[in-house]
């Protein structure tokens, strides 16, 4: 407890988006500041914050003037570069640790980093040029997703490959190419670390998505438990592993005879975890908070059973119908112009049993 921040004390959050938005206010609750670091005007986070710096990720002096202004740096995605981060960790901590961002931010990096512990990926090999594609589509097999190795999100920058006749004509770069995992389900499990070691983890939730975009969470993931069970290990492990102090999601494949495959990690909240403000002891966001600012973690129990469903676009304009469902709990981020593909919101069913 003595290397916890006191009440009052400023979190810087690199990021404005929704997450650092839903953290902001996890931090107001428990008494903590906010300062929001984000490239865009009018951000997410930025009207729940009480300070916010506009300005790029390589404004050297900007940076270094926010990270002088507050206690400890947590991020609210992974794809900032990570040499400014790396430069600000010599001001302020930061954590998770430039070393777990630029890890989770490299896909060869991050398998490798994951394999190394023991624990099983899709099969890979790095790509830079067609040159290499056509070899490691020998390697790998096909059908395979070729991925660029950064910046990734949301099924952006992947092709599938079907045949070897028709490989997509990259530019020189930085890629990999994924053996395609016949997956049953995709499930995904939040994990924290706390300053002095003690872990913390969320139950495994099913992911199902539409367009390439998270669109609906089941919590629980409708798994067995020895297999939740497995899973809940892998991610301990990773998160041992990793050195990990914050909060880190880490998106699995669950194959038809019950093997994990781990996809990916992002060291931050998760927009699996969403369910878990409305259906857990402790949200996703007040555990990041706890964990980076050096307080012992929160309990992560569920107390009921939970449905969370993103409103995407337009579907936002269902607001009041959310509203007006028993049970639901609807979450809007206040971003005023629905793009499609935008994530305006979320709802959250609770699957609470009638009292008698
Ligand atoms: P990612 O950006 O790695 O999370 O990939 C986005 C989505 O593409 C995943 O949620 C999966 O539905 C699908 N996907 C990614 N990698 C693979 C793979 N190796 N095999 C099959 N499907 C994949």
């Amino acid at each position: 407890m003595n290397h916890a921040l006191p009440p009052g004390s400023t979190i810087g959050i690199l990021g404005g988006g929704q997450l650092g938005r839903m953290m902001a206010m996890a931090a107001a609750e428990m008494g903590y500041h906010v300062h929001i670091y984000c490239p865009e005007k009018d951000c997410p986070a930025a009207e729940v914050a009480h300070k916010t710096t506009v300005a790029a990720y390589d404004d050297a002096a900007a940076m270094a003037a926010f990270a002088k202004s507050v206690d400890v740096v947590t991020y609210e995605f992974e794809n900032i570069p990570a040499a400014p981060v790396e430069k600000i960790a010599a001001i302020v901590p930061v954590r998770p640790s430039p070393s777990v961002l630029s890890t989770s931010q490299h896909r060869t990096l991050e398998k490798t980093a994951i394999q190394k512990l023991g624990i099983k990926t899709a099969p890979f090999a790095p790509v830079k040029n067609v040159d290499d594609l056509k070899i490691a589509v020998q390697k790998i097999g096909l059908p395979a997703v070729l991925k660029t190795a950064t910046m990734g999100y949301d099924g952006k920058g992947q092709w599938k490959i079907l045949s070897a006749e028709e490989l997509p004509a990259i530019p020189a770069g930085d890629y990999v190419l994924e053996g395609f995992i016949n997956f049953r389900m995709e499930i995904s499990v939040i994990v924290a670390r706390d300053v002095a070691g003690n872990i913390a983890c969320y139950c495994p939730v099913e992911n199902i998505h539409k367009n390439h975009i998270l669109d609906q969470t089941i919590a629980p993931a409708r798994i067995f438990p020895q297999l939740a069970e497995k899973a809940e290990n892998i991610a301990k492990k990773i998160a041992e592993g990793f050195g990990l102090v914050g909060l880190l999601a880490i998106e699995m494949f669950v194959t038809d005879d019950d093997e994990i495959l781990v996809n990916e990690t992002a060291p931050r909240p998760h927009n699996s975890g969403h369910w878990t403000m409305d259906a857990c002891i402790t949200s996703q966001f007040t555990q990041v908070i706890r964990a980076v600012c050096g307080l012992p973690l929160g309990n992560p129990e569920r107390l009921c059973d939970a449905r969370m469903l993103n409103l995407i676009g337009d579907d936002a304009a269902d607001w009041q119908k959310h509203a007006a469902t028993p049970n639901a709990k609807l979450h809007l981020y206040g971003k005023k112009e629905a793009r499609a593909g935008r994530k305006m919101g979320h709802v959250t069913f609770l699957e609470i049993a009638p009292r008698k």
